[in-house]
């Protein structure tokens, strides 16, 4: 923790905040994505995209799930991170992309493949449940890949599906207003993978 509280204070004097772009941000966010991923350190959404401060609003959990609309804990009505920061990003910001970012070697996946008992990880259980029913026929079939890339994908293109429930989400992509765009990154390589229209996840290279 030293290191990294030794750089949260020497953050104002190694940035230049005198510059335009930062005092700009003082009026406002215009963010151009909500980008929804994993809450895994080794996920990095504005490094993976080179995004600048205010181009990202992000969205982050164990294992990047969307709770169902209307599901105990999803906020319909009632209090949910989910369902409170994707209203605010389309509602108020106006963002018109959503991301939904799954990743290689995922703990949140690895559980689900595994089965194991998660009965001391009560709340991780019970987490993971709102996205295990959906992803049952992937966890039978996926390969043994150690990197679960069968499972993550299936888990993106599943909270796809969920978002896709949100009346606010709808509502956008009926009158055009938002794309949705499925991704699946592979930590040990930084290759981003993007989900095509036919389902399938392949990489284009930059
Ligand atoms: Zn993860």
């Amino acid at each position: 923790m030293k290191a990294i509280l030794d750089r949260a204070r020497s953050f104002k004097r190694r940035v230049d905040f005198e510059s335009g772009e930062y005092r700009k941000l003082a009026e406002g966010q215009y963010p151009e994505v909500l980008f929804i991923t994993c809450s895994d350190s080794r996920v990095i959404p504005a490094l993976i995209t080179g995004a600048r401060p205010g181009e990202i609003f992000e969205l982050r959990n164990a294992g990047n799930i969307v709770p169902p609309y209307g599901s105990p804990g999803a906020g319909s009505p009632g209090a949910s991170g989910e369902a409170a920061t994707i209203e605010y990003a389309l509602e108020v910001l106006g963002v018109q992309d959503i991301v939904v970012c799954g990743h290689s070697h995922c703990g949140a996946m690895g559980a689900l493949k595994s089965g194991d008992d998660l009965s001391a990880l009560p709340g991780v259980d019970a987490w993971l449940q709102l996205a295990r029913p959906e992803l049952a026929p992937v966890l039978t079939t996926a390969s043994d890949d150690p990197s679960l890339p069968d499972v993550a994908q299936g888990n993106v293109v599943n909270q796809l599906a969920v978002l896709r429930t949100y009346p606010v989400v709808r509502q956008r992509l009926d009158g055009r207003r938002l794309r949705l765009h499925g991704w699946y990154y592979e930590v040990d390589t930084g290759q981003v993978h993007e989900l095509e229209g036919d389902g399938r996840f392949r990489v284009h290279s930059g």
